[in-house]
């Protein structure tokens, strides 16, 4: 069984980590959301909204058709409320979504004249926003040096033993300590992929996933 990495040497465990994001890039080379956004600040911070409890196989079809008909603050306004609701409704939450949307981009035009607000402190008082989704602009539309913690990345660092967290922000406190600063943007696109294709929450898929050698298992109690 392999160890937990805060029982090992710190040269092992900057290792370990660095073999494990490499081998998940290798293994997850296409992110569809992460191809629709690019990283324009708007579509990073729309498709950032969207994707909260939903998958991106649903995810991305609804922002497509949305970036269709809005590419910017002002424009998504002029979309009916009606009928922005009917193209979100596909990924569920599709009202609270709407408002999100709508309310975020009149901040947007109101105050920052379209633009993306590039601070956290900015980010987080826009509608629908947690801390998730701030880092997650930051560090893929700004080029910060953000670690962008959700229920995946949480759950998987756990489970390899990087953490011994219980709950996100500890998370992202600890990883923040053990990452090498030059890989936390990679680190949110590289574990999602992974929960959402083989770290299941109730039974991972541990006999094809390609860093099992480099996981402890820290509290799977069941598997495939
Ligand atoms: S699928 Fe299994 S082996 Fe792979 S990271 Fe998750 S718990 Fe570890």
């Amino acid at each position: 069984m392999v160890a937990p990495i805060y029982r090992i040497g710190r040269r092992k465990a900057s290792r370990r980590i660095s073999a494990v994001i490499d081998r998940l890039n290798t293994s997850y080379k296409r992110h569809e959301l992460a191809e629709i956004s690019g990283s324009d600040p708007f579509r990073v911070l729309i498709c950032g909204i969207l994707s909260a409890r939903a998958k991106d196989t649903q995810t991305a079809p609804v922002c497509r058709k949305l970036f269709e008909l809005a590419d910017n603050p002002a424009s998504l306004l002029v979309i009916p409320k009606a009928k922005l609701k009917s193209i979100i409704r596909p990924i569920g939450f599709y009202n609270q979504k709407t408002d999100a949307l709508r309310k975020t981009c009149r901040i947007l035009v109101e105050n920052y004249e379209g633009d993306v607000p590039e601070t956290f402190e900015e980010l987080v008082k826009l509608a629908g926003i947690g801390r998730k989704v701030a880092n997650l602009v930051l560090s893929v539309a700004f080029g910060k040096d953000a670690i962008c913690v959700d229920t995946h990345v949480h759950r998987i660092t756990n489970r390899l033993g990087w953490v011994e967290s219980n709950d996100v922000l500890d998370t992202e406190k600890q990883l923040m300590a053990l990452v090498a600063r030059r890989r936390w943007r990679t680190l949110n696109y590289v574990f999602v992929r992974h929960g959402q294709e083989c770290c299941h929450p109730l039974s991972p898929w541990c006999s094809r996933c390609p860093i099992e050698k480099w996981c402890a298992k820290v509290a799977v109690t069941r598997c495939r």
